[in-house]
């Protein structure tokens, strides 16, 4: 058997490479005698590893001295609640964009430990289009916004202008374009998606808003994370291995802005495809809104979804069965499918529509 192209949102594929260096390295890392999941995370061997991989991380990213990052537990939806235990601070409000299931899923998180303003909200449109019209409470901690919607497959092409530190989150779109990282106050992102796998979320966040916090957990607390190196208690250490050779690989592809470049071509072929007849829809008709990352698509006649499916597979075309919320079809294409993937997939849908159209 053979590696398929895997179009899965998330736990998301890995590049070949990647996963065979990890495969060699697994049992026996460089001269250690031991696998990176059986060493301290306190052993001088573990402690340069992590400092190596915090480096790349931030020369890939343009982050900054300004910035601590952090390498938690948790996932995304961890710092959902984290960032307004954090950040909220004497202020007790928070405002939030809704543009798609995740971005919902923050504010309603968030509703728990803060009051929460609703800044924009795309429900009239089914989340197909970004918000057309901001408001902005100047006396709110941050603006929460998902970059990227991995379920409705809607992006902002550009950080909407804010009063206040932007928080975003960059699971599904991080290190698939350049960004400026000194725009936002704070980022957070899992690694399953274009850094790595599950089980590790990065947080990129200015130090000049961390604070002191009262009575918070102690794992959840940056301020606590940040002075440990984020080594209160464990880190996920495999985790961590995995995302430096995720990154050795992106860098090795001429880094973000190079797979920017890629990543645009992909999405361009893909919905090239779409737009070409009726008998594929798509539920992003804005192009200003569409995700380069997410493709959510349907058939239009949905009878035909299953078959679409099962032939996919059969033509190693791995995971593009659509979200239970939309149902129907989606394309993940991160950094790590190959143009080929793209191409490959294109090929069996004007197939599938020259036999069952
Ligand atoms: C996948 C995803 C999440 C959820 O991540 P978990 O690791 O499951 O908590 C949140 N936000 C976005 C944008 C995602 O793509």
């Amino acid at each position: 058997m053979t590696r398929a192209y895997n179009f899965s949102a998330g736990p998301a594929g890995l590049p070949d490479t990647v996963i065979y260096q990890a495969q060699a390295e697994f049992s026996e890392y460089r001269d250690w005698r031991a696998s990176v999941a059986e060493v301290s995370h306190r052993s001088a061997g573990f402690i340069e590893l992590k400092r190596q991989t915090d480096a790349l991380l931030r020369e890939l990213l343009g982050i900054s001295e300004e910035y601590a990052v952090l390498y938690l537990a948790g996932g995304a939806t961890g710092q959902a609640a984290a960032v307004p235990l954090n950040l909220t601070g004497d202020c007790s409000a928070a405002a939030y964009i809704i543009s798609g299931h995740w971005s919902r899923r923050a504010a309603d998180e968030a509703r728990q430990f803060c009051e929460v303003h609703i800044a924009g909200d795309s429900a009239d449109s089914n989340y197909t289009t970004l918000p057309a019209e901001l408001n902005i409470p100047a006396s709110a901690a941050y603006l929460h916004l998902a970059e990227n919607e991995t379920v409705h497959g809607v992006e902002y092409p550009a950080l909407p202008p804010s009063p206040l530190p932007i928080v975003a989150d960059l699971s599904s779109n991080i290190a698939t374009r350049v960004i400026n990282v000194n725009d936002y106050g704070l980022i957070y992102a899992g690694a399953q998606k274009n850094l790595g796998i599950a089980g590790l979320t990065l947080v990129i966040v200015k130090k000049s808003l961390l604070r002191l916090q009262a009575s918070l957990p102690s794992v959840w607390d940056y301020q606590k994370q940040w002075q440990s190196d984020s080594m209160y208690n464990t880190p996920p250490t495999f985790q961590i291995y995995l995302l430096g050779v995720m990154l050795h690989w992106l860098q090795q592809q001429g880094g973000v802005a190079q797979i920017e470049q890629l990543n645009r071509s992909k999405a361009q072929l893909l919905y090239d495809c779409l737009d070409a007849g009726d008998f594929y829809v798509t539920s992003v008709q804005d192009g200003h809104s569409r995700s380069r990352i997410n493709v959510p698509f349907f058939l239009a006649d949905e009878k035909l979804t299953a078959d679409f499916l099962a032939g996919a597979e059969e033509n190693g075309l791995l995971g593009l069965k659509g979200h239970k919320a939309l149902g129907g079809i989606r394309a993940s294409l991160y950094n790590s499918m190959p143009l080929a993937g793209v191409a490959a997939l294109v090929e069996y849908m004007r197939e599938f529509e020259r036999v069952r159209g």
